[in-house]
């Protein structure tokens, strides 16, 4: 079992990665938002339990968070190995990580400056209705600002404005770098410069998780 973790601030395009990892390989990509989602709609045991810390406004605590990533990587859906992206964020998350299987770790860190990251984020555009994510200069849809899932009008997020996507990279910063510090001082961090285009990016990637 491999576990290849994607580290890379809002705007690095560690999503778009994470996507093709996926479809090359036999690696399923675990998100955690997804699996709390899952639990709350089952409502099993465990949805429950979230549910009760967010109707107190409370967020999701480590020990729940990791039982859910160990349940998954331990279904028939994963074999091979899995990818997380926009996990572990903090060292408790990390040492918790110890629990769950993996005989092969791979993290990838993808390093990119603010202002390609602030022309990035500004160039992207959404369907309010499927919640699909396109990009005007690298994740062009098919017919001019037209949805290629649903057809729907696309539209700017308001909150996309160089002054907060800047206040984000901050808070990414500061939230990440002792995570990222960790895996360097381990010994396993591959960082990639990702101002380069998505594709040469990933001709990178391809070599180092396979
Ligand atoms: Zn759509």
């Amino acid at each position: 079992m491999k576990r290849i973790i994607l580290f890379g601030a809002p705007g690095s395009g560690k999503g778009t990665q994470a996507d093709k990892i996926e479809k090359e390989f036999s690696y399923r990509k675990i998100s955690t938002g997804d699996l709390i989602r899952a639990e709350v709609y089952k409502k099993s045991v465990i949805g429950k339990k979230i549910e009760e810390f967010s109707s107190k406004g409370l967020l999701v605590p480590n020990e729940i968070i990791i039982e859910m990533v160990k349940n998954k990587v331990l279904s028939d859906d994963i074999k091979e190995g899995y990818i997380l992206d926009g996990f572990p964020r903090t060292l408790d998350q990390v040492k918790g990580l110890s629990v769950v299987p993996a005989e092969e770790e791979v993290a990838v860190f993808l390093r990119v400056d603010e202002d390609v990251i602030v022309k990035r984020i500004l160039s992207r555009v959404s369907c309010e209705n499927c919640g699909k994510i396109f990009n005007t200069i690298f994740r062009i849809p098919a017919k001019v600002n037209i949805c290629d899932q649903c057809g729907t009008t696309l539209t700017k997020r308001n909150d996309d404005t160089e002054d907060i996507i800047k206040k984000r990279i901050i808070i990414y910063r500061a939230e990440t770098l002792p995570v990222i510090n960790y895996y360097r001082g381990k010994g396993n961090l591959r960082e990639l410069d990702a101002n380069r285009d998505i594709n040469t990016v990933w001709e990178e990637i391809r070599e180092l998780v396979k």
